[in-house]
């Protein structure tokens, strides 16, 4: 084993080896100072709990935990697993490690959240305290959140001129850069720990998981070759298409870190004419959906009012909304009546994931037609998705509630109706997730989008709910409310 100038590679949402950059410099330091790199990853399962992590999410961690120490294992170095409670323990914890196995620095790739912010301020002076080096990178976004400002040094809050800027700054520096994987270390004899088979309160609600989302970095690299390959020219097109499955699903390995950011805009770039936004409309409009993802990273850093449960505009939290056990029971169960809301409620439940349109559909649904606060949905969502992620999620439910910045403007209440014929003309997703629908007609006028239009006895043939609400009704009383403010 190396001496006392080994290096502490502490991964969290990174799981990968390839472009990941804490883990290079660490390879190349550690190898500069004749040590080596080992890495760990702390299991937190209290803190997870009170992030509302879903069990599909935990279960894909665990899974791609197994292939990072598989592929770390390759390059000799050992991914040592350590099991706590919560934050709070995590600074002593990694002290201990490093002193152990006798580390000199603990390396890691910055999160934004303000749980984590936190976390690692206390790990970085619990190091200062202890005489070990501490150094944090950029990984998540393209340039640092919080580095791209408006011309009089302020933070965005509008999503069009932050991608202007943020891709002004890309090219100032010289364009996207991704770093390679670490050469073989030398062998310190130290063993990887095993990965724990489940953790315990992080039951996965969806039965497949392996073969719906097959874990570690290969499986996003594929993906992410396959995407590019058949799918990104018509991205444009057919992305608000959820029943043609034209968007990458990505997002559940962008949310673990099995594949960066940098990596999958550099990939869309090839069909783009090397541009961030060039000749596809495709590829130009995937890569500004990454960037959506970096403009709420850069709102995590800019108002941290986000993370805690606060709505971004102020007067919104004033709103009375209306709680309705007994509609909110049908919406997270997909028994609305309103068919394209529960195809989507149930594509959740059956595969911890949504597509984009669909996701804004039923949130609007749940927080325009319903009233419920949007809390109530982002909550229940992070329970349930495989690539919950706090700020595109909190982003997403903001922006539908209209409480968010650069949200839909209050007056716009998506008709779910026709939002249903727009996006799923033939009724093709709706008939996949909500079989009691399988054998209705779609198109224009096909009952599939609002069976409630049928003559009574075919409605009751259907047995499928009728709707929890009469739409007609509800729209003023979230106009006035906004209103009201
Ligand atoms: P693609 O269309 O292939 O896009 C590529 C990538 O760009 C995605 O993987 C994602 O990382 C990013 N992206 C795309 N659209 C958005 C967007 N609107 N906002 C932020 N990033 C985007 N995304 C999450 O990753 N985690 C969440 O918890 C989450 N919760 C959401 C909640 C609501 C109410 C809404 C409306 C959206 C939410 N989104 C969330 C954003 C978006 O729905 C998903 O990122 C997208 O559906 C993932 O599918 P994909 O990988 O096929 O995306």
């Amino acid at each position: 084993m190396a001496g006392s100038n080994n290096i502490l590679m502490w991964f969290r949402a990174d799981l990968r080896v390839a472009d990941n950059p804490a883990l290079h410099r660490a390879s190349i330091d550690a190898a500069a100072a004749g040590g080596a790199v080992l890495a760990a990853f702390t299991i937190c399962p209290k803190q997870w709990q009170s992030h509302d992590m879903a069990g599909v999410r935990a279960d894909f961690v665990l899974r791609h935990l197994r292939e990072l120490s598989a592929d770390l294992g390759k390059i000799g170095i050992p991914l040592l697993i350590e099991t706590i409670p919560d934050f709070s323990a995590v600074p002593k914890q990694l002290g201990s490690l490093a002193r152990t196995h006798g580390c000199a620095a603990i390396y890691w790739n910055k999160e934004y959240e303000l749980n984590e912010i936190r976390r690692d301020a206390a790990v970085a002076t619990a190091c200062q305290k202890a005489g070990i080096r501490s150094l944090a990178f950029t990984d998540q976004a393209m340039i640092e959140p919080g580095e791209v400002r408006t011309g009089e040094g302020r933070y965005f809050t509008v999503f069009t001129p932050f991608k202007k800027a943020l891709y002004r700054t890309i090219e100032e520096r010289g364009g996207i850069k991704v770093v390679g994987k670490p050469k073989k270390q030398p062998e310190t004899g130290i063993a990887a720990s095993p990965v724990p088979e489940e953790i315990k309160g992080f039951a996965s609600h969806v039965d497949d998981a392996a073969t719906l989302w097959p874990a570690g970095e290969r499986a996003a690299t594929k993906r992410l070759e396959g995407f590019c390959a058949a799918k990104v020219t018509n991205y444009k097109a057919e992305r608000d298409r959820p029943a043609l499955d034209s968007t990458s699903a990505l997002s559940p390995y962008l949310a673990v870190g099995s594949i960066s950011s940098r990596q999958c805009v550099l990939a869309a770039m090839e069909h783009n004419k090397g541009m961030l936004d060039g000749p596809s409309a495709g590829a130009t409009c995937w890569i500004s959906e990454l960037a959506w993802r970096e403009f709420y990273r850069h709102l995590m850093i800019g108002y941290p009012r986000v993370c805690m449960g606060h709505a971004f505009k102020p007067d919104a939290e004033r709103l009375p909304w209306a709680w309705n056990e007994k509609h909110f029971a049908a919406w997270c169960e997909g028994r609305t009546g309103f068919p394209i809301v529960d195809a989507g409620m149930r594509q959740l439940a059956a595969t911890g994931w949504m597509h984009n349109r669909v996701r804004m559909i039923v949130a609007m649904f749940l927080t325009k037609d319903l009233f419920i606060d949007w809390h109530q949905g982002e909550r229940f969502f992070m329970r349930h998705l495989i690539d919950g992620d706090l700020g595109s999620n909190n982003g997403g439910w903001q922006w539908s509630a209209s409480t968010g910045t650069d949200a839909a403007p209050y007056f716009r209440i998506f008709n779910t109706f026709s939002q249903s014929r727009t996006c799923d003309p033939d009724g093709e997703y709706i008939r996949r997730w909500v079989p009691e629908l399988a054998s209705s007609e779609g198109g224009e006028k096909g009952p599939i989008h609002d069976p409630s239009e049928l003559p009574p006895l075919a409605r009751t043939r259907l047995d499928y709910p009728d709707p929890i609400i009469d739409r007609t009704k509800t729209k003023d009383r979230v106009l006035k409310a906004f209103q009201s403010l």
